[in-house]
């Protein structure tokens, strides 16, 4: 099974409508698993139509710890205070206090503490779910629980549960969280193509070349949309000269479109919104490199 990844660095850049509607193209020739690893802020299964109802399973995960502590060990010597880093340890009733929402589960208070009196516990930070889109293909999505980190890892869990899921299929379509976190390197790591979506912003394009940095680390062919071109047409031209001295290939450029908008509203991919914007992402497939073998 291949894998791609869309990324773009800024978010709200059309990164997740362009990963639907380029994966309810692309499954009508080729069998594809689609997943959300933007797990601090997952809404492809909205842009999908789905709801709670479409999704078999929620799973629980573990993929932090918390400090807890063992009351009876403590001898309220305070060492502890002075190592958290995150401000999570407070003074009361004679003993640290742990607040839950800010440890981040790194161990230092554990390692500091003489008396042995703090331990890590195993948390439940996110839920993994996946369900059958109205478009005949998996959606495997994560959700990172209020307050909780390892978002990174909770990326690597969900794509390994997609890998199961979608052993027999052609294609992984990976929608990255925003950024150049955890989230997205997990996200990019192991990819046979990157898709870098941007806009003709000078943000978005400072925040795409960071992206690019990523996928450059990894050594993993990409290609460059440039959403909205239109708005910019001049900056535009900047960023394809980018593209052209880097020898990144143009994807696409989609002009702005309101039925993007109206997509999201109606919570459909836009190609079902707006039909006549599917030459746009017919050009995005046709211009994958023919090593990926997706049949067009
Ligand atoms: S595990 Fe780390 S973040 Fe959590 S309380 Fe201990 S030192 Fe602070
Ligand atoms: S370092 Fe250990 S013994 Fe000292 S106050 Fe913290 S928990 Fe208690």
């Amino acid at each position: 099974m291949k894998q791609i990844t869309v990324l773009s660095g800024k978010g709200g850049v059309g990164k997740s409508s362009i990963t639907a509607s380029l994966a309810v193209l692309l499954s009508e020739k080729n069998s594809l698993i689609c997943v959300d690893c933007d797990v601090d802020a997952a809404n492809l299964a909205l842009i999908f139509g789905m709801g709670e109802k479409d999704f078999q399973k929620w799973k629980p995960i573990k993929t932090n710890e918390k400090a807890e502590l063992n009351e009876g060990k403590c001898i309220a010597c305070k060492k502890c205070l002075d190592v958290c880093y995150f401000g999570a340890i407070k003074w009361g009733r004679g003993m640290p206090i742990f607040d839950e929402l800010s440890c981040e589960g790194c161990g230092a208070c554990a390692l500091s503490c003489p008396e042995g009196a703090i331990e890590l516990k195993e948390v439940e930070n996110a839920n993994i779910g996946h369900g059958k889109t109205d478009f005949g293909f998996k959606l495997v999505s994560g959700q990172l629980k209020m307050g909780e980190a390892g978002s990174g890892k909770i990326v690597a869990e969900v794509k390994q549960i997609a890998s199961k899921k979608g052993r027999k299929k052609d294609l992984m379509l990976v929608d990255a969280a925003a950024g150049i976190g955890c989230p997205v390197i997990a996200s990019v790591a192991g990819s046979d193509y990157a898709i870098a979506v941007t806009e003709p912003t000078p943000s978005a394009f400072s925040d795409l070349k960071r992206a690019l940095g990523v996928v450059n680390h990894f050594r993993i062919p990409c290609g460059i949309v440039i959403n909205k071109y239109d708005l910019n047409p001049g900056f535009s031209k900047e960023i394809e000269s980018f593209a052209a001295e880097n020898k990144i290939k143009i994807l696409s450029k989609i002009p702005y479109d309101k039925s993007f908008v109206d997509a999201l509203v109606n919570m459909e991919p836009v190609i079902i919104q707006n039909p006549k914007i599917r030459p746009v992402f017919q050009e995005i497939a046709e211009n994958l490199p023919k090593e990926i073998g997706i049949k067009i």
